[in-house]
């Protein structure tokens, strides 16, 4: 088979199984290859169930004691039944897998491997994966992928899917020459492949994540220092004047830009004045105050007749943002309008005609904004905030959609400035790097679950004096559905615990419209506590929001922790973050510890790498910079310099490009840029 094979090709999928993997953006045999594992066990001895602990997988081995029970949960079907061995008893339940209510048979003996979990108090397993003996002593000692996964696909199978297509795939010649791959010290295409899915043991592995990070490193830099190379001194089309409005604006707020806002905005109206094409990333920490900034470009590039948009990558977030300028720009005579995926044809159709017909000065949207059916009159300046959610490509597509605009790009990811200026090698940089002076330090505190009645009692007394909290929920790492179930169950229990206080539940599966009114009301303060998962991660601003307490911190990275932080403490009133930390372990303790002693988006990244240390193959992701399926920024930084080397040696000297030897490379290059030139 060939990697553009449909993944139907692969013995044992069927449509259905098709279906459940395009929800993983897998449709291509290709796609699955680049499926790669998020992570990697082994069984390991089994465990008595006296000796399991909370938190942990384990297989155990074990008499079904009861007939398997089928329960319905809202839209869940649950099968649960309780498993003993010589020195215990366990409640195992699974969900959405009806089948095994027939399966799964009293008396009979079991291998489970599962998640040991805690529920109302007492220990049990959620879908434990069923081993036969055979299995577990072949696979003992294996290093095991563990596959990120959705309704109706389960580990077991894409597992297999794999094996079939890492030994029937045709793959292309290495397109990497041997002469850099020895340069590098990295392994070849081919074998890396199958090393990452299938290990013999960890210094494989290693070897084969260092080719595959190098790859992606390689090719984006590439890609973006051929970019940059086109882009270089563009003049500009969009030459403005300055004008009062802004200084109107700024006088208009209730508060005065800092030092640090006012020094930036005044470097970008300079730009948007100038002889040049403006291509500038500002950073920031979360809360340091970048929107405002945004909305003085976007109010001049308004006020000089051009039209500006500002794309954002969630529609909560959009929403919030199309209130706040339309607040701040009100009296203006700004026409500003919001794109989002989940309004209605008949709005979108009427939204984009007012684009077209330059009645829109000014507008805020999503991916919605990059869709082919939406012409701009005249876009002079587009604006990407929380960029590092956002692909090269996709600020590419906007860059295109209008003659060559001005570029403003915003993210709060503490990336160091070395690192910076070459991810974002097609861009000035500009740093926020000082808070508002009416913040309060958020004041931190990491606690055991055992502290968790008297946060409930702390909380309500914030929501008492008037404000409001985010609750972060257990993260279930198996499925986004149980993430929901979760979510919910939470919610039902905290309201039982605060029965006078409006509590409401957030989660990724629910519609956007849905979601965005919840938003709504969160920031109306019609809800005093909101249960979310991450999905308030990015951006959300409710300056009411005082609390923000966070279950099970130790599964969340630290930048993500840091980001989670930032919704509360972004008014004048004092703010708290209560980590609640799920784990007994020295390590988790440690990286907590730092989140606890420092409120500063650099220090953290820093700190968490240099606990993680290089070796932490499994560290968990920091950057979320979209364009890296297995990169990441900060632990793989030397792998990014010299790809960045090797890269730039090749846009240095283009003839180099055409030589017969690079020709794999060449054609990389193309595939990964056509949807940037075409
Ligand atoms: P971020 O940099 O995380 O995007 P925002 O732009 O959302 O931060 O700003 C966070 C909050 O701080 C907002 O409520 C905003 O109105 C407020 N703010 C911004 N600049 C200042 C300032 N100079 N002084 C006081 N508050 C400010
Ligand atoms: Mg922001």
């Amino acid at each position: 088979m060939k990697q553009e094979d449909r993944i139907s090709v692969i013995k044992g999928i069927g449509e259905k199984t098709e279906t459940g993997m395009a929800k993983l953006g897998i449709f291509k045999v290709g796609d699955l290859l680049e499926h790669y594992p998020r992570n990697y066990d082994v069984y390991g001895e089994i465990k008595e169930i006296e000796a399991l602990e909370e938190g942990e997988t384990a297989v155990i081995e074990v008499a079904v004691a009861n007939l398997p029970q089928r329960k319905k949960v809202r839209n869940l079907q649950m099968i649960q039944c309780w498993v003993s061995d010589y020195s215990g008893r366990l409640l195992v339940t699974w969900f959405n897998m009806p089948f095994l209510q027939n399966k799964i048979r009293m008396g009979n003996h079991y291998l489970f491997r599962g998640k040991v979990i805690r529920k109302n108090g007492m220990l049990g397993m959620d879908q434990p994966v069923i081993l036969s003996k055979e299995e577990y002593v072949n696979q003992k000692d294996v290093l095991q992928p563990v596959y990120a996964l959705t309704a109706g696909i389960t580990n077991n199978m894409v597992k297999k899917a794999m094996s079939i297509a890492i030994k029937e795939t045709l793959l292309d010649k290495d397109y990497l020459p041997a002469e850099i791959r020895k340069e590098c010290n990295l392994i070849e295409e081919k074998s890396a492949l199958r090393k990452i899915h299938f290990p013999n043991h960890l210094e494989e592995l290693m070897e084969a994540r260092k080719r595959i990070v190098f790859d992606e490193f390689f090719l984006f830099t590439l890609a973006l220092n051929y970019l940059k190379k086109q882009k270089e001194q563009k003049s500009s089309n969009f030459k403005m004047l300055s004008t009062e409005a802004c200084e109107e604006l700024m006088k208009r707020l209730p508060f005065s830009l800092t030092e640090a806002q006012r020094k930036v905005w005044e470097t970008i109206r300079n730009e948007l004045q100038g002889d040049s094409q403006m291509n500038r990333l500002v950073q920031g920490d979360v809360g340091s105050g970048k929107t405002i900034v945004a909305e003085l470009a976007l109010l001049m590039t308004a006020k000089n007749g051009f039209q500006g948009c500002i794309m954002v990558p969630t529609e909560v977030l959009a929403k919030q943002h199309f209130q706040s300028l339309s607040q701040d720009l009100n009296g203006f005579g700004v026409r500003i309008v919001l794109l989002i995926g989940s309004m209605t044809a008949k709005e979108k159709r009427e939204v984009y005609s007012c684009i077209k017909n330059h009645e829109a000065d000014v507008i805020v949207g999503t991916h919605a904004l990059i869709q082919e059916t939406v012409e701009y009159a005249c876009l002079g300046l587009v604006v990407t905030d929380e960029q590092h959610r956002f692909g090269v490509k996709q600020r590419e597509a906007l860059f295109n959609k209008g003659l060559e605009p001005h570029i403003l790009v915003m993210s709060a990811t503490p990336i160091p400035r070395t690192l910076a200026l070459i991810l974002y090698g097609d861009l000035d940089v500009s740093t926020i790097d000082q808070l508002p002076k009416n913040r309060l330090a958020i004041k931190n505190c990491v606690v055991a679950t055992d502290y968790r009645e008297k946060a409930y009692r702390f909380i309500e007394e914030q929501v008492k004096a008037g404000h409001q909290a985010y609750v972060i929920c257990p993260m279930v790492e198996e499925s986004e559905v149980m993430d929901a179930e979760n979510v919910i169950e939470y919610t039902e229990k905290l309201q039982s615990v605060m029965p006078s206080y409006q509590i409401s539940f957030l989660h990724g599966k629910m519609k956007a419209k849905e979601k965005n009114q919840l938003m709504e009301q969160f920031s109306k303060g019609e809800i005093q506590v909101l249960v979310a998962t991450t999905v308030v991660e990015v951006g959300v601003n409710v300056p009411n929001a005082t609390v923000m307490m966070i279950e099970n911190a130790e599964r969340f990275g630290l930048a993500q922790l840091h980001q989670l932080r930032g919704r509360v403490g972004r008014g004048g009133f004092q703010s708290y973050c209560i980590f609640v930390n799920g784990s007994q372990s020295k390590e988790s303790k440690k990286r907590l510890e730092v989140l606890n002693s420092s409120n500063d988006g650099f220090v953290i990244a820093k700190e968490d790498l240099k606990l993680r240390g290089p070796g932490d193959l499994f560290g968990i992701r920091q950057s979320g910079m979209v364009e890296f399926k297995m990169a990441d920024v900060y632990q793989d930084a030397e792998i990014l310099l010299k790809a960045n080397e090797i890269a730039k040696r090749f846009t240095e000297d283009e003839v180099k490009l055409l030589c017969k030897k690079y020709e794999g490379i060449r054609s990389k290059l193309q595939l990964y840029t056509s949807d940037l030139f075409l």
